[in-house]
C-alpha cells in the first residue's frame, strides 16, 4: 500500500524534504544547507541520504512511496524530468542535468520535477487558498516575481514550458532594466531589491519624512530590509505605506491584465510581500477594480496564499504522487 508521498522544496538557501501521508500531513521533516549542494552531484548524494534517513527514522521503504516530487527554483523541462537552468545556483548554470532519471536510479521511486512556482500553486489549489478552483492564478512575490497558472481544472505550462512568467510582463515600456535582458518588467519594480532601493531613494529626496524608517535602519545595523519598511508600515510611516501603496498598485495594474485575458476566480498571492496583507493587498483590490473589465471582476477574489513555507514540500509530494491535472 503506497500510502506516502515526498516532497522536495530546492530554494536559493536550503532543501526542505518532507514525508507526506495519506492525509497531506508533513510527518517527518529535514533541511539541507545550500553548502551540501553546491553541484549536481553532491545535489543527489544528498538528497538520497536524506530520503534514506527519513526512511529509517519513520520505519517505511520505498515501496510505501507513491512518487517523489521536487520543485525547483529555475527553468525546468517537467516533461522530460531534466533542469535547464538554475539561475540563482553557481555551479549549476547551463547544463541540462536530468533530474528525475538520476534520482529515480538511486532510490527506484518514480519522480517528477517543476520549477517552484508551478509546484506552489499546485499546493494552493489542491489543498490552500485555491482549493475547488477550475481557473486560477497563483503569484509569489520575493526576490523574484513568478506565477503560476491553473486553466480549465490544468495546470497551463504554455507551449515551451515557460508560461506564468509574470514578473517579466512588462509594466513600463522602456523602463528599468531587467535580469532576464528585458526593460521594464514587474519584477524589476516589486522585487525586494527594487522595494528596497525605492525607499532609500525617497528618503534621500525627501529630508524630512519616514522618520520612522530612519529610526528602525538606524537599530538595525543600517541595512534597509522589506521587513523594516512593513514594520514601519504599521507603525504608521508615511514613506513605508506609500511603497506599499505603489507595490500594490503596479501589480494591481498587471493583474488587470492577467484578469481581462484568463478571466480567473481568484488570483493567490504569498511570499514576503504577501505578508504586508492590506497594506499591499488593498491597493492591488483597489487597482484590478478600477482597470480590469467589471464583468471579468464579477466573482474575482484576489486572497493571500495559505500554504506558506510548506506550500513547496506539499505541492512537491501531490505532485510526486500524480495530482496535476
Ligand atoms: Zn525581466
Amino acid at each position: 500500500m503506497k500510502s506516502y508521498s515526498i516532497g522536495i522544496d530546492m530554494g536559493a538557501t536550503s532543501i526542505k524534504l518532507g514525508l507526506v501521508d495519506a492525509s497531506q500531513t508533513i510527518v517527518n521533516r529535514k533541511n539541507i544547507p545550500v553548502d551540501h549542494y553546491q553541484s549536481p552531484e553532491e545535489f543527489f548524494s544528498a538528497v538520497e541520504r536524506t530520503v534514506r534517513n527519513i526512511f529509517e527514522e519513520s520505519a517505511v521503504c520505498a515501496e510505501d512511496i507513491s512518487g517523489i516530487g521536487i520543485g525547483l527554483p529555475g527553468c525546468v523541462d517537467s516533461v522530460n524530468g531534466v533542469v535547464r537552468d538554475l539561475t540563482n545556483m553557481q555551479g549549476w548554470r547551463g547544463e541540462n542535468i536530468p533530474i528525475a532519471a538520476t534520482i529515480r536510479e538511486r532510490l527506484g521511486i518514480s519522480i517528477r520535477i517543476d520549477n517552484d512556482v508551478n509546484i506552489m500553486t499546485i499546493a494552493e489549489w489542491h489543498i490552500g487558498a485555491g482549493k475547488g478552483c477550475k481557473n486560477l492564478i497563483c503569484c509569489t512575490l520575493g526576490t523574484g516575481v513568478g506565477g503560476g497558472l491553473v486553466l480549465d481544472g490544468k495546470l497551463y505550462r504554455g507551449s515551451t514550458l515557460t508560461a506564468g512568467e509574470i514578473g517579466h510582463i512588462p509594466l513600463f515600456y522602456m523602463g528599468e532594466p531587467c535580469n532576464c535582458g528585458n526593460r521594464g518588467c514587474l519584477e524589476r519594480y516589486v522585487g525586494n531589491a527594487a522595494i528596497v532601493a525605492r525607499t532609500l531613494c525617497i528618503l534621500q529626496e525627501r529630508p524630512n519624512e519616514g522618520l520612522i524608517i530612519r529610526q528602525l535602519i538606524e537599530s538595525e545595523d543600517k541595512q534597509l530590509t522589506p521587513k523594516i519598511i512593513f514594520d514601519a508600515a504599521q507603525k504608521g510611516d508615511s514613506v513605508a505605506c506609500e511603497i506599499f501603496r505603489t507595490t500594490g498598485e503596479y501589480i494591481g495594474v498587471i493583474f488587470s491584465g492577467l484578469v481581462n485575458t484568463l478571466n480567473p476566480e481568484k488570483i493567490v498571492v504569498g511570499g514576503g510581500v504577501a505578508n504586508a496583507g492590506n497594506l499591499v493587498f488593498d491597493p492591488i483590490r483597489e487597482t484590478v477594480s478600477r482597470y480590469a473589465m467589471p464583468v471579468a471582476t464579477e466573482k474575482l477574489q484576489i486572497v493571500p496564499a495559505t500554504l506558506g513555507d510548506d506550500a513547496g514540500i506539499h505541492g512537491a509530494a501531490l505532485y510526486g504522487s500524480g495530482h496535476d491535472v
